[in-house]
């Protein structure tokens, strides 16, 4: 039988019925207005009843993927940063409302596991799948298996300090991967550099329109010869770089899967992250390495939440 995958963001819950092979077959989407906890389950609910209907079918399962630090085996949201959340029983209060049974996991391992059974993992047994996107999230596949770690929270590569006691994170720490690499905070940088008046380069390409400053504006700069925005595209594409090598070092995958709107949308940092790969990775651990680009998109979490019921 169909279930129900559930993309879990701080602006939208999208939800789709999913067949056993990973094919979507009909989805709805709704927007997070109230983010307290019993909002977000009825928006959650109004999303994966339109789904439903839509779709025609009946399903027996329901897999959310959520951004977010989730207790394995409660489906209980630790940390979510993006919703404010600490503590938030949200498996059990969906349990409830849905009628069936309810699967929460972390946003990027529900994104490996769709890459895995029905994308760019497809074939593969051990699997790293590294996104940077908003934030730098990434989620291990070893024999088949997603590994979780004892809490739930293993493969949190964005959250490997590169910078001890440097920049303020996201997750309320310091010097982390994310906090130098992640894209909202590529933004940042770019901003407090354009503020301090260190960078022609940047004035002039956002002289049009301030306000929509991406990774791509920076990227442009540094290309462009600009020496301040080189260098914060330079250490961003460096740790991130030394990072994934050194993962799969550690991990020895046989794929590595790409993704997120940092890497697809800044070719720059991608070519930077390769190269590292191929010149700091022990030779060992990438004899036989396939490098792959995510093939599902934005649906990637959606389709492995789903799969993940079964
Ligand atoms: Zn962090």
């Amino acid at each position: 039988m169909p279930t129900l995958g559930i993309d879990l963001g701080g602006t939208f819950a999208r939800a789709a019925v999913v067949d056993g092979k990973g094919e979507i077959l009909a989805s709805a989407k709704v927007a997070v207005q109230d983010r307290k906890p019993q909002g977000v389950v009825e928006t959650i609910a109004q999303a994966a009843e339109e789904a439903v209907k839509s779709s025609g079918v009946k399903v027996d399962g329901c897999g959310v993927g959520a951004a977010g630090q989730i207790h394995k085996d409660t489906g209980v949201i630790s940390v979510a940063p993006n919703l404010g959340w600490r503590d938030v029983p949200l498996a059990a209060m969906l349990t409830k409302r849905l009628g069936f049974d309810v699967k929460v996991v972390n946003d990027l391992s529900a994104a490996a596991w769709g890459e895995l059974h029905a994308g760019a993992g497809r074939g593969a047994h051990d699997i790293l799948v590294v996104f940077v996107g908003s934030g730098v999230g990434s989620a291990i596949i070893a024999d088949g298996r997603l590994v979780q770690g004892g809490g739930g929270v293993a493969g949190e590569l964005g959250h490997i300090k590169v910078v001890p006691g440097g920049r303020l994170c996201g997750c309320g720490e310091h010097g982390c991967l994310e906090a130098y690499a992640g894209g909202h905070n590529l933004i940042a940088q770019t901003k407090e550099l354009l503020a301090s008046g260190g960078s022609r380069v940047l004035e002039q390409l956002t002289q049009d329109d301030p306000y929509t400053i991406t990774p791509v504006t920076l990227e442009t700069a540094a290309e462009a010869g600009d020496a301040k925005a080189k260098e914060i595209h330079a250490r961003a594409a460096h740790f991130l770089a030394v990072a994934v090598a050194n993962y799969v070092t550690v991990l020895n995958p046989s794929r590595l899967v790409l993704g997120g709107g940092v890497l697809t949308h800044c070719p720059g940092i991608k070519r930077l992250v390769l190269d590292g790969v191929q010149q700091w990775a022990s030779r060992v651990s990438r004899e036989g390495l396939l490098i792959a680009d995510a093939e599902l998109g934005d649906d990637s979490g959606i389709i492995g939440a789903a799969l993940l019921v079964k």
